[in-house]
Parts: structure tokens; C-alpha cells; sequence
């Protein structure tokens, strides 16, 4: 987490998805350093919050990995450019100064004046889908949650986790042995998620380790600002209160694009359009990378969005140290990028 006080860098990244992560390598190789905004609480974009553990089969070069693998190994791989991550935040605005610059806010009040911006925002920025009840919405961040990023908060209390998917299933899985008492709400008995999961789900029901209820959250009681029961109503229509000393809703994530369709750029149903030379935007100064652009013969693949950094970062370079060459070099045979990767240069015999 980051203070708030004015960050000046020559280069921010709007997206902690595979391609915004692979934009810091491809950045950090041009000695641009980066600074990283995404809207979740952890990096890792599509492959981590919409296909963790499944396979992908077409990583040039990695016959097979699994969505959380790709991003813990492009996290491996930025480590020696050192990109500082704001993460749990969303870009919401971003105007140029009167120098060129960008000034660009996050909904944290973190604000970054910035010399160029790239954005790879995918499909827009994942929001947790939240329950419309009134009064709700003040108790988050203090007793109410949508991401299960810190499970130590729930230690010793008693826990309403609300959502039948597998992270919800997960979700109390996880909390059942530090907090007092775990109770999943789904709106209906039937749960989704897989076999082993819902196999242990069960086991620690039986066992009374872990409560089930079936309806859903139609009020809550509050007393002296603290929030202390939710009112739970059933498929016949009874409502009960449901003693509680935090909420974590997990009822899935959706994609918004948000805020970046009032930045100015030219756009085409909901993308960016971009050169195919540099991945510029319409604005000269802010790129585009992976699912969020769009030109003739796109195709939202992470491979594609990787060569669109190559090439945005070669374009930016030009910008970050003008009137300076900018030198193209291989990673095997360049001593300097070994200098910026933190490797030793092989001796030549
Ligand atoms: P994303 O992964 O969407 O990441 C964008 C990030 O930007 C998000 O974390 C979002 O929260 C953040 N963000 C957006 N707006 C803001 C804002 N205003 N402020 C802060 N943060 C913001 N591709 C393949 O190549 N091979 C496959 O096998 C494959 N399988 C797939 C399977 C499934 C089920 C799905 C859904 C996709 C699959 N894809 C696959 C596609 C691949 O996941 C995408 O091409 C890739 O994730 C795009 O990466 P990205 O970094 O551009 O965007």
C-alpha cells in the first residue's frame, strides 16, 4: 500500500494482468522504470481470478502451465526492474498536463504524474459483484469483504460467507480453522465447485466445523455503527437474524470498463484503437496492450498482447530519453541488459 502523496515516474501501468505485467520486462529492459494499478488485490488479471488451476497449452516455449503458474513466473521474471504495485485501487482519472505529462488519480486518492501510460486493462477493471442492501456498503474494508486476500483479519470471529461457487465453497474452507464459527449462505442447496472441494465442504458440515444455510441476505442490524446480524430470509419467505462480526461476500467478479471511456481516446465497441507500430492510442504518450486494444487482425491471445509491449515499450523509449539512441539488443549476448536483469555476463573464452 502507498501513501499519498504525488509519485513522478516515467512510465505507469493501468493493469496487473499477464500483459501488463510482461509491459513492466519489456519496460525494464529499456531502463524505464514502473509503477503497476490494478483494481484487484492481487496481479495476475484474467488468469488468476477467471482460470487459476486450469491449463493453457499455447505459451511459446511452456508446452503447459496453468493460469496461476503464468503469473507467478512473469512476476519471477519483472522482479529485477523492482515495479512498485498499487494494487486494490482503479484508475479513475487520467488528463495531460500543459508538459506532456499525465496526471492520473486512483480511486485511493494515489495520484502519479506520469511521462508515459500504457494501458492493459483486458476486458475492464474486476469488480466484486456486491449485494444491494442498505447500509451495507459502510462496514466494508471493517467488517465487510469481497476478497479473501487476508484471512488473519477473520481469526476468533464469527463469519457469514455469502456464495455458492467455488471460491465462496473455498472461501470458508479457508476461514473454518481460525474463525469462531463459518457459515456459507447460498441462495440455493446446490453448490458449485469441484468434487474434492465440495467433498470436503461436506465432511466438515457433518462434523459441525462448518455451517450451510440455504436463502439470502434481505437486511442487516446494526448497534453503535458496528454491524452485528443479517437478516437471512428463506425459500419460504422467513427471515431470521444471523448473529455475525463479518461479512465475506463472494458472489463472483464482472468486468467494467469504467472509467477509461472518458479519457478521450479514440475507441471502437468498447476497445482502444491502436497503431500496429507502436500501440499507441489515439493520445501520443499512452499505449495500448493485450484484450483492451483493438486493429485489423486482433486477436486477445496473451502471446499477441506480449509482442504489443515489445513494441509500445521500443515507442516509448523514444519519448522517456529523447533525442537519445535507443539501442536493440538481445538479451543473451548484451552485457548491459544483463547489468538491468542482475545476471553475470558469460565470459567470452
Ligand atoms: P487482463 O488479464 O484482463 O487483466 C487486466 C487487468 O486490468 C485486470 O486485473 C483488471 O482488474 C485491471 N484493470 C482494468 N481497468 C483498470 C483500471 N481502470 N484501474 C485499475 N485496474 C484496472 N489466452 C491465451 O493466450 N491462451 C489461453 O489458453 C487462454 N485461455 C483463456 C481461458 C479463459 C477461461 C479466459 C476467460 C481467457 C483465456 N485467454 C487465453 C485469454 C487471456 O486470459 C487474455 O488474453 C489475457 O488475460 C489478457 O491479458 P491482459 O493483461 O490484457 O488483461
Amino acid at each position: 500500500m502507498t501513501g499519498n502523496s504525488m509519485i513522478h515516474t516515467d512510465a505507469l501501468v493501468i493493469g496487473a494482468g499477464p500483459v501488463g505485467l510482461f509491459q513492466v520486462f519489456q519496460l525494464g529492459l529499456l531502463d524505464i522504470k514502473a509503477h503497476v494499478v490494478d483494481s484487484l488485490p492481487h496481479p495476475g488479471g484474467q488468469c488468476v481470478e477467471l482460470y487459476a488451476d486450469k491449463p493453457i497449452y499455447d505459451i511459446p516455449g511452456t508446452p503447459r502451465t496453468t493460469g496461476r503458474e503464468l503469473v507467478a513466473s512473469l512476476l519471477e521474471q519483472i522482479k529485477p526492474f523492482g515495479a512498485r504495485f498499487h494494487l486494490g485501487q482503479e484508475v479513475s482519472t487520467l488528463a495531460q498536463q500543459a508538459d506532456g505529462r499525465f496526471l492520473v488519480e486512483t480511486s485511493r486518492g494515489q495520484s502519479f504524474l506520469a511521462k508515459t501510460i500504457f494501458i492493459a486493462a483486458g476486458v475492464g477493471s474486476f469488480q466484486p459483484k456486491r449485494l444491494k442492501i442498505d447500509g451495507l456498503d459502510g462496514f466494508e474494508g471493517s467488517q465487510l469483504f469481497h476478497h479473501l486476500d487476508e484471512p488473519a483479519r477473520f481469526a476468533g470471529k464469527t463469519v457469514l460467507v455469502v456464495g455458492g461457487d467455488e471460491a465462496a465453497v473455498e472461501g470458508a474452507l479457508r476461514l473454518h480453522e481460525q474463525a469462531k464459527r463459518v457459515t456459507l449462505l447460498h441462495r440455493r442447496d446446490v453448490l458449485q465447485a469441484p468434487e474434492q472441494v465440495l467433498a470436503r465442504f461436506e465432511a466438515l458440515r457433518h462434523r459441525g466445523a462448518l455451517h450451510f444455510q440455504v436463502g439470502q441476505v434481505t437486511g442487516i442490524n446494526t448497534d453503535a455503527g458496528q454491524l452485528k446480524a443479517a437478516q437471512i430470509t428463506d425459500v419460504d419467505g422467513n427471515t431470521d437474524a444471523l448473529p455475525l462480526d463479518s461479512m465475506l461476500v463472494l458472489l463472483g467478479l464482472s468486468p467494467r470498463l469504467g472509467p477509461l471511456g472518458q479519457w478521450g481516446l479514440a475507441m471502437e465497441r468498447k476497445q482502444l484503437q491502436v497503431d500496429t507500430e507502436k500501440f499507441s492510442t489515439s493520445i501520443p504518450g499512452i499505449f495500448a496492450v493485450g484484450d483492451i486494444n483493438t486493429y485489423p487482425g486482433k486477436k486477445k491471445l496473451i502471446l499477441c498482447g506480449f509482442h504489443e509491449c515489445t513494441l509500445a515499450a521500443y515507442a516509448a523509449a523514444e519519448l522517456v530519453f529523447p533525442g537519445q539512441r535507443i539501442p536493440f539488443q538481445y538479451t543473451t549476448t548484451s552485457p548491459k541488459l544483463h547489468k538491468l536483469l542482475g545476471v553475470e555476463t558469460p565470459r567470452q573464452d
